[in-house]
């Protein structure tokens, strides 16, 4: 048991005794303060500490390293002593000031690759795509029976091409087609967008394709599927501002993944572009796309090709509704207008509380896609005067 403190007999002992009570409260408050000061004191640093930026090293020399800063720019720096061991592609802390490699950033992954890209199994078959049975045999030749023979090539020793560039206008089946051929080949379809690859991801870009191909790799058999590849692969006729810059960068870096995987392993690569002519040849350069296949705007035959396709589970009577009699009236129309027809026709069967399509929804359907797309047109010529 603690020893009772003893209780004051005359005054003297009792002003002693509040005198103690009163200086030990005193010294609990002062310790209450002074830790209070303290804690203010590193809460004032933390707002007066100037923010480190975050590089990536490019490569190390011994106590210096050459860095990249976000906006592009290299700079030669050195690394203070407290610094992990550092390599090339490490993320950083960098002072403002002048440069100084703080620390790293204990990341060796940036990205989830599948949270920037679509990932799926397509199950799409040749049978769904019209009137582009050149462009099938091509793709089977170029894509599919490397996949599935490569001791083909071997024997006969020849390279395919990794991959192939689809061009043509927008909705002619490009992404029908490539879908096609990985769900031929039972390959993970990979599909990145050129454009959102560079302006989503400032700063990014470039990692990201190495890590789209790592992915690949790691999927495979798959193919990586860029679409709007001109976004990426422009020609440039100088690399001026830093978004340029960095949507080179990017382009390099495709380029580099290209030129370094074998044409005969289970990733390849197909790329689409509605801009062919404004491409930067050096996509398309022997051993990288350097198969090229036009997708053009269906023929009468191709647009009865693809109508017979998507009308196929249509509720329509085939004596009365000629159907082999439309394609003539959708000239200039692309397979996903011809799809927009079906649908609309489709539409104004239900405005009209029937579960049949007459052979006039047709014909309304395509005036209203037709339209549509004039519409379209005049809006893009106002856009340019
Ligand atoms: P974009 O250049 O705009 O990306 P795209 O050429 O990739 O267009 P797709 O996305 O393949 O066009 O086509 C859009 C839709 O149009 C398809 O989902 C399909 O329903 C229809 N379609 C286009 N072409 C054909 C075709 N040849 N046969 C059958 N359907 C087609």
């Amino acid at each position: 048991m603690p020893a009772k403190e003893a209780k004051p007999k005359n005054i003297i002992d009792s002003i002693m005794y509040s005198y103690s009570t009163s200086a030990n409260q005193y010294e609990e408050e002062n310790r209450i303060l002074k830790e209070t000061v303290n804690r203010l004191k590193e809460e004032i640093g933390r707002y007066r500490d100037s923010p480190l930026m975050v590089c990536e090293v490019r490569e190390i020399f011994g106590a210096s390293a050459i860095i990249r800063i976000p906006n592009g720019n290299q700079f030669l720096v050195n690394i203070s002593n407290d610094c992990d061991k550092l390599k090339s592609g490490d993320l950083i802390l960098v002072e403002q000031k002048n440069l100084t490699v703080i620390r790293k950033v204990p990341i060796t992954r940036r990205f989830n690759v599948e949270k920037f890209v679509i990932v799926e199994k397509p199950t799409i078959t040749w049978e769904e795509i019209g009137g582009l049975s050149h462009q099938i045999q091509e793709i089977q030749e170029v894509v599919e029976l490397p996949l599935k023979k490569p001791e083909l090539f071997k024997k006969i020793g020849i390279t395919p091409p990794k991959g192939v560039l689809l061009y043509g206008e927008p909705g002619t089946g490009k992404t029908l087609l490539a879908k096609a051929v990985a769900a031929s080949t039972n390959s993970t379809f990979i599909e990145v967008v050129g454009s959102e690859l560079v302006q989503k991801f400032i700063g990014e870009g470039a990692k990201l394709v190495k890590e789209i191909f790592e992915f690949a790799r790691k999927k495979a058999p798959s193919i990586i599927f860029i679409d709007e590849l001109d976004a990426l692969a422009a020609k440039r006729i100088e690399v001026g501002t830093s978004g340029e810059r960095e949507v080179n960068r990017t382009f390099m870096q495709l380029l580099a993944e290209l030129d370094g995987f074998k044409p005969l392993g289970n990733v390849k690569v197909i790329g689409a572009t509605n801009r062919k002519d404004i491409l930067d040849p050096a996509v398309i350069r022997p051993g990288r796309l350097d198969r090229l296949i036009s997708i053009p705007i269906p023929n009468n035959e191709a647009r009865l090709d693809i109508l017979k396709i998507h009308s196929k589970s249509m509720n329509f009577d085939e004596k009365k509704v000629k159907i082999e009699l439309l394609p003539s009236r959708m000239e200039g129309f692309s397979g996903a207008e011809i799809k927009a027809v079906c649908t609309e026709a489709g539409y104004f069967a239900i405005r009209n509380d029937r579960t049949y399509v007459t052979k006039e929804d047709f014909l309304k359907a395509i005036d209203k896609v037709k339209q549509e797309e004039k519409a379209e047109g005049q809006d893009y010529m106002g856009m340019f005067g």
